[in-house]
């Protein structure tokens, strides 16, 4: 295939801190990048060197904005298949619609990862109270309830635990579609975060360990602290989930490890992820550049980590007095509205070991000041 050389435009869908990440890896070696979303000033917008406002359903707009690049990918999976439809009818969208479409809803991933015979966790489909009762009846409780579409960080999630709150989680969700998954008492989270090249080219990070807070994910440590033979398997089911997609682009499989050392996938991002920030500035190439590099059909980049990584994720109305420890990097997205909760921005703390960068990473986030 051939590949989409540096001077050319790139359309990103979706203008968030993933959006502003990949935009700055693409300035950096010489490409254009224009962002559409229905908001203004936004983290990608300003990095872009165009920024479009418009919305998902606006399909005249999308056609015009996919006409303008020379590809289309996104940082954003949630936009209706619609979009994806009307962006490639006028430029290639890479990783293709049909993979955002099966990931953007958690049954048609469940359905999907089961069907392939990949590790998840167990499942049941709910689209009545009655539904409900008799998934909690197969699966037991506790369990956790979560809408099929439209869910990140933890958002359209009801833990259950017991059946007296079997309504209350019904009413939480909206009645729509969900999922009801078994509750999983896991030994810890990891993910790992992979690339695909158009042919097929596989390269990965390695099992990165992550802990999340109220659903968010709060601290990631690269190397993740287990054995070989976990992220082996790990990585191997990722090989599989790629191929399975025919991504091109990156993706991201999050894992429980169970107490026994199994392994299940919890959910897919076909996108950079939140636990892969570290790689901007602990691998000779970043995440954001891997996805640049395999949408523009170009070798996919060493992914050489040069140091031990922890990543902390700075949420809330925070500012940071962390740009004074000199073995941590400070990131701001650039969002004007903090809330309490939201990503502003994250440290990236670089160590001989995980576990000193962890312990530093801790300690700038205890110089921050603000109102997290
Ligand atoms: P999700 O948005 O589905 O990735 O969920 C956010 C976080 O909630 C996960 O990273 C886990 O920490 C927790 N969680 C989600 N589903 C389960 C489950 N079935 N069992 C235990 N914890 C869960």
């Amino acid at each position: 295939m051939k590949p989409i050389l540096p001077g050319s435009a790139i359309g990103v869908l979706g203008s968030g801190q993933l959006g502003r990440m990949f935009a700055i890896a693409a300035r950096r070696m010489g490409y254009r990048v224009h962002t559409l979303s229905p908001d203004q000033d936004t983290p990608t917008g300003q990095v872009a060197d165009v920024e479009v406002n418009a919305a998902y359903e606006d399909l005249d707009a999308i056609a015009k904005f996919a006409s303008a690049v020379s590809v289309v990918t996104f940082e954003f999976e949630n936009v209706p298949a619609a979009t994806a439809a009307a962006a490639e009818r006028n430029a290639p969208v890479r990783p293709a619609g049909q993979v955002l479409h099966i990931t953007q809803h958690r049954l048609r991933e469940k359905t999907f990862l089961a069907r392939a015979g990949l590790p998840l966790t167990p499942f049941r489909r709910v689209a009545s109270l009655q539904d409900l009762t008799s998934a909690a009846r197969e699966l037991g409780l506790p369990a956790i309830l979560k809408t099929a579409d439209f869910g990140y960080d933890g958002k359209g999630q009801f833990r259950i635990a017991d059946a007296s709150e079997l309504a209350q989680a019904w009413r939480g969700v909206g009645e729509r579609e969900s999922v009801l998954e078994a509750f999983v008492d896991f030994e810890r989270e990891i993910s790992v975060v992979a690339a695909r090249g158009v042919d097929g080219e596989f390269v990965h990070y390695g099992a990165i360990e992550n802990q999340h807070r109220n659903g968010i994910l709060n601290t990631s440590l690269a190397p993740a602290r287990v054995t070989e033979s976990v992220t082996r398997q790990a990585v191997e089911i990722t090989r599989e989930v790629l191929e399975e997609l025919a991504v091109t682009g990156v993706l991201c499989v999050e894992f429980f490890v169970c107490r026994d050392g199994r392994l299940l996938i919890n959910e897919l991002a076909p996108r950079p992820h939140n636990s892969g920030h570290f790689t901007f500035d602990a691998n000779v190439t970043s995440q954001f550049e891997q996805q640049l590099r395999s949408v523009c059909a170009l070798p996919l980049g060493a992914v050489t980590q040069c140091s031990p990584a922890a990543m902390a994720n700075l949420l809330g109305d925070v500012w940071a007095a962390a740009a004074a420890i000199p073995n941590v990097k400070l990131h701001l997205y650039g969002k004007m509205s903090p809330r309490p909760g939201r990503k502003m921005g994250h440290l990236t703390a670089l160590a001989n070991s995980v576990d000193q960068a962890h312990a530093d990473v801790q300690r700038a986030l205890s110089t921050l000041v603000g109102k997290a």
